[in-house]
């Protein structure tokens, strides 16, 4: 198969790279020139594991290849996919999904022969009927198929998900499309990949609710935290209990510090717009984005706390920016509002991040970024774990307490067991853990 990619971030690349890995021929376009460029050179404009090694290979195969010719690409391939972003819609919270139509507009000018336009973006029910109602005012003589086809890869887990995935999510009832889609996921279909075949509005549906159910997952979870807090409990041991039966599963019940990323916070604040639209609005997930909200600036609140009630003119050590390891992505990432709750209260703010720092130095003032853990905890008052990298799930307490000015832990991702970090000399605080004052 012929496969272009329109978009090449996060969904895109990883989705193209993948194709390619399984035999298809595949063009990745984006309209972005410098990012085209680094990556015919092969530097990867993301951070995901694995992909540097598949972007390579398959490019040294000659199975994949970039470009910022939309034209051209389109007018050779039989199936294209759109991948471009759909971020929440400034003032009104609505996904905005200009990108995906002006592609759609594109795409129409340029399609040659039976093509099959695929949405992978995340979009809203009817985003795929106004596609293809773009395409065929744009192009009356244009033979397509217009598909939506959700992806579900988690960032970080990403080339992973995509090649094992639960579910693959078809929405079409054409039966040309459904041939071309078979063909298309046919070397995941043979290891097993379920390929689940609906309506084009019930798969765009899918992917909300599915976002939707584990934004609300994790937010019960961290009230139960909260819960637990007051009520001498430990919200480890209450998810273990509720894990254990498969009809609640064991999955999305970390409490934390509110869910972040560039997907469950625009996609349920979507799913309540197009809920409250079309008249049948969703209370849960209105509530779930509210608590969620509230919850980044509690975060600060607990930090607070932990210095005894003032962060005024204290340093504060922040371990983690990214919204969760193994990405590069500070899309609406929870140490954002953090740092500048904490900011805002008068604290000066220390930071280290694996992979994020660079993204970081563009979005946060006034905060200074070490080269590790040790380097930012000098001096501090106390150290905050946002994000449960690897490289912190062992440090080293003696040092830290040898060069922190408080050794004091905030751990809001419960990452350690408090007992083993007061043997160290250390005031520790986490989630959920009131059993443990
Ligand atoms: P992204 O911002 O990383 O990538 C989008 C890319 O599209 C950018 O590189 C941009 O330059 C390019 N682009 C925009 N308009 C274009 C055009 N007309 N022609 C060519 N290129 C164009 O976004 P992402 O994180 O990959 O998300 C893409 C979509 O996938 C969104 O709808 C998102 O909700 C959905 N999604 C994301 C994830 C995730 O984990 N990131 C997971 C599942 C679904």
């Amino acid at each position: 198969m012929r496969i272009v990619m329109i978009g090449a971030g996060y969904v895109g690349l990883v989705s193209g790279v993948c194709f390619a890995d399984f035999g298809h021929d595949v063009i990745c376009v984006d309209n972005v020139a410098e990012k085209i460029e680094a990556l015919r050179r092969g530097d990867i404009p993301i951070f995901e594991p694995g992909l540097h090694e598949l972007v390579k290979s398959n490019s040294d195969a000659g199975r994949l290849s970039f470009t910022t010719d939309l034209q051209k690409a389109v007018g050779w391939a039989d199936v294209v996919f759109i991948a471009v972003g759909t971020p929440s819609r400034r003032g009104d919270g609505h996904a905005d999904v200009s990108y995906v139509y002006e592609a759609a507009r594109q795409i129409a000018r340029a399609a040659s022969g039976y093509t099959v336009v695929v949405t992978k973006s995340t979009v809203p029910v009817g985003t795929c009927d106004e596609v293809e109602r773009i395409i065929r005012e744009t192009n009356p003589d244009a033979d397509i198929s217009v598909v939506s086809n959700p992806e579900f890869l988690r960032e970080g887990a990403a080339i992973g998900d995509f090649k094992r995935p639960d579910r693959i999510v078809v929405g079409t009832e054409e039966p040309r499309a459904i041939a071309v889609m078979t063909e298309v996921y046919r070397p995941l279909h043979l290891n097993q990949g379920p390929l689940f075949f609906c309506e084009r509005r019930t798969s765009e549906l899918i992917k909300y609710a599915a976002n939707a159910f584990l934004a609300m997952k994790i937010t019960f979870i961290n009230e139960i935290a909260d819960l637990c807090e007051r009520l001498g409990a430990d919200v480890q041991k209450v998810a273990r209990g509720i894990g254990y039966d498969k009809r609640i599963g064991d999955k999305f019940l970390h409490a934390g510090p509110g869910y972040g990323g560039s997907c469950f916070p625009k996609d349920t604040l979507a799913l309540v717009k197009t809920a409250s639209d079309a008249d049948s609005p969703m209370r849960l997930i209105e509530t779930t984005v509210a608590i969620n909200d509230n919850r980044k600036r509690a975060m600060a609140r607990k930090v607070i706390a932990a210095c005894g009630g003032s962060v005024r003119h204290k340093k504060i050590a922040v371990l983690g920016l990214t919204f969760k390891p193994n990405t590069d992505d500070l899309r609406d990432a929870p140490a954002l509002t953090i740092i500048q709750a904490l900011q805002d209260h008068g604290a000066e703010i220390a930071a280290y991040d694996p992979e994020g720092m660079a993204g970081a130095r563009a979005l946060l003032s006034d905060v200074e970024f070490g080269e590790d853990p040790y380097a930012i905890a000098a001096g501090a008052e106390a150290l905050v774990l946002v994000t449960e990298w690897d490289e912190f799930r062992a440090l080293d307490f003696r040092r830290l307490h040898a060069t922190m000015k408080v050794p004091n832990l905030v751990d809001l991702r419960n990452v350690y067991p408090p007992q083993e970090v007061r043997r160290h000399g250390f005031h520790y605080v986490g989630i959920g853990k009131g059993g443990d004052r």
